[in-house]
């Protein structure tokens, strides 16, 4: 028996040792894949951070981004989202992108040993190549665009890539989160878009509603981005895109960059979020009955209660994997060359799924499309060459030099 013993041991530990090595041998390889490639995570929400008083230069306890764990992860060509919220698409929203692009390029000129600002896809190379991030500048949400003129000023202060609208319907554009309202763009949509592929800004269509997407296709002559979008045939959600939108997307060169957010990445999650939330609603309710007048063991009993439904939350958050699985569902149904990342990071909160909560993560995502069967040209298409490429095509489009 204890013979028995012995050798289920030590067959238990030499498979452990087997596996640890084999996870071992793939994360290297993950690593020096990264190290090797251009890394374009196609939307951040980092200036809405910095503009909010947080400073990227040293590392967080908290968000996903800085400047030391971008440099660990191994990103080195992020593109910054301006974010303009929609609430002030009224209310003078060039003042507010203004202010959060002078913060953001305040914190980026702190930093001006590791990294600099990119104005176009030859810049990208030149800047990865010497060892730097090159950081790339594009708004969500365009209420900044008041005539085509506006795309010019934009562009002439740094704008390489937009979309119309966020999670509202505005002047320009419908979104797929909103009422319907010019069942697709706008006339003044129209006009911005046509202004955006002569200068060569590269036209987002996260966030913007089915027939907006159908109209910017039509219209446009330069291939287009989903900058963060995930696949709807795997996630019931309007911010994802269907088969068919995906096809036309790609068909004209164009590319999907899928989001990191757990919400877009599995439609059976809210569901359950929200049954959580109604359950630790009844128990804080049953609480607030038997301790009417407070006191110290009922703020301790709410606090574990917080706690209990903090990591409730957190056991049905999907793993990783579920990004790669969005990822290869648009390879198989498209091709390797229209896909990539878009992680949405510092504008998801904390719902990135297990394994992926920042970009120190990285090489964690690669380990996973190692698994998944990915080749190593293929990881290097996905992290930042299918993007590099779009954005030559878009450049090659233009008809203005500004
Ligand atoms: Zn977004």
């Amino acid at each position: 028996m204890k013979k028995l013993l012995k050798v289920a041991l030590t067959t238990f530990f030499a498979i452990s040792l087997l596996f640890s090595g084999q996870n071992n041998d793939l994360k290297k390889k993950a690593i020096k894949i990264i190290r090797e490639s251009i890394v374009a995570d196609t939307h951040e929400d980092t200036p809405t951070t910095i503009y909010r008083g947080k400073s990227i230069t040293i590392r967080r306890s908290e968000g996903q981004i800085d400047f030391p764990r971008m440099l660990e992860g191994g990103l080195n060509a992020p593109v910054f989202a301006i974010w303009i919220p929609n609430k002030l698409d009224e209310k003078n929203p060039e003042v507010y992108a203004l202010k959060v692009m002078a913060a953001t390029l305040k914190e980026i000129y702190k930093n001006e040993k590791v990294s600099e600002i990119a104005y176009s896809s030859d810049d990208i190379k030149r800047i990865v190549e010497s060892g730097k991030i090159a950081i790339t500048f594009s708004l969500e949400n365009s209420s900044v665009f008041h005539s085509p003129e506006y795309v010019d000023i934009f562009y002439k202060l740094g704008i390489r890539m937009a979309s119309l609208t966020h999670m509202s319907t505005n002047y320009l554009s419908d979104s797929s989160t909103d009422k319907e309202k010019w069942g697709g763009i706008s006339p003044l949509g129209e006009e911005i878009i046509r202004r955006m592929n002569k200068v060569g800004m590269i036209i987002d269509v996260s966030h913007l509603s089915d027939k907006a997407v159908e109209d910017i296709l039509e219209i446009s002559s330069a291939p287009i981005i989903a900058s963060h979008s995930c696949a709807r045939a795997l996630a019931e959600h309007p911010r994802n895109l269907t088969d068919k939108l995906i096809k036309a997307i790609a068909e004209k060169g164009g590319l999907v960059d899928v989001n990191f957010a757990s919400f877009y990445l599995d439609g059976t999650l809210r569901d359950k979020y929200k049954k959580i939330s109604k359950k630790y609603k009844k128990m804080k309710e049953e609480l607030d009955k038997k301790y009417q007048n407070g006191g110290k063991e009922y703020e301790e009993k709410i606090k574990e209660l917080k706690e209990m439904q903090k990591k409730e939350y957190y056991s049905i958050k999907p793993d990783l994997s579920i990004v790669v699985k969005h990822i290869k569902y648009i390879k198989n149904l498209v091709g390797i060359d229209h896909v990539g990342i878009g992680s949405d990071f510092e504008g998801i909160g904390n719902s990135a799924p297990r394994g992926l909560e920042d970009i120190t993560k990285l090489p964690d995502l690669v380990v996973e499309m190692l698994k998944a069967g990915f080749s190593e040209s293929d990881i290097k298409k996905i992290l930042g060459l299918n993007f590099l490429r779009l954005y030559k095509e878009v450049e090659k489009k233009k008809t203005i030099n500004l």
